[in-house]
């Protein structure tokens, strides 16, 4: 199984991507991830994304369709993957195309994370992560069960994004915007748009995405 979450930055995508990853075993491709990686192994691609990032802006589509292009096709997406925060304008959405006829793969859904502007500032800017094993929670949303404590791992330190500050967001929000909505009506045509309810509770988003899911790949159809 194949498919996008879509949706503005503080939506839900990593959440619930990370809830599909254990309950479908396929693979999350998240290219925000794989970008703050290089920017922490310091290669020369990580160098030239950070800036663009701290800013708020979209890393050139080349460098990130040639990332994705190169993790498609890794043995571990065998069983299916979830693109979350790819595609993000019109040309990635076209090579994206390319990218899996070449392959012989398809998409079966992209589901649309539809959440309010001013719930997504509150989101982004209560959102940390631990640091040990990447377990992601929100100040108001989803506390640790013991305050400092991750409760998947124990671990007692947690990082924020630099990007997750008010300014910043909205540089982002107006990229969403200008750059990322306009590609939904072009899944909408070929009938691939399924959009969820973003500002329900995790579980209520969770479940939303499950009756999707079972509509469109019925279990046992597994490619
Ligand atoms: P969020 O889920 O909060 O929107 P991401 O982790 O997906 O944030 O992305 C963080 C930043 O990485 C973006 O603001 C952008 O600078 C860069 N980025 C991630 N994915 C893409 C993409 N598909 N195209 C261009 N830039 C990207
Ligand atoms: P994205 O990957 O789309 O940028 P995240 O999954 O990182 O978004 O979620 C942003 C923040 O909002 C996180 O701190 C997360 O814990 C929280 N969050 C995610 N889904 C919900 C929800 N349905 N209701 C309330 N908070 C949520
Ligand atoms: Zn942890």
């Amino acid at each position: 199984m194949n498919i996008i979450l879509l949706g503005p930055p503080g939506a839900g995508k990593g959440t619930q991507a990370k809830r599909l990853e254990e309950r479908h075993g396929i693979v999350q491709l998240s290219t925000g991830d794989m970008l703050r990686a290089a920017v922490a192994a310091g290669t020369a691609l990580g160098r030239e994304a950070k800036a663009v990032m701290d800013r708020g802006e979209l890393v050139p589509d080349a460098v990130i369709i040639g990332m994705i292009d190169e993790r498609i096709g890794s043995p571990d997406c065998a069983r299916g993957f979830i693109l979350d925060g790819f595609p993000r304008t019109a040309a990635q959405a076209e090579a994206l195309d390319a990218m899996l006829a070449r392959r012989g793969l398809r998409l079966d859904a992209v589901v649309e994370l539809a959440v309010d502007e001013a719930a997504l500032v509150e989101r982004i800017t209560g959102r940390f992560t631990c640091a040990r094993c990447g377990a992601g929670y929100h100040d108001r949303f989803k506390p640790t069960a013991v305050p400092g404590v991750c409760d998947r791992c124990g671990g007692t330190e947690f990082t924020r994004r630099a990007d997750d500050n008010s300014e910043t967001v909205r540089t982002r929000l107006d990229a969403y915007r200008t750059q990322t909505a306009p590609i939904l009506p072009y899944y909408r045509q070929h009938g691939l748009l399924h959009p969820v309810d973003g500002m329900a509770a995790m579980d209520e988003v969770a479940a939303a995405i499950d009756r999707v899911l079972a509509a469109v790949a019925p279990a046992g159809d597994s490619r």
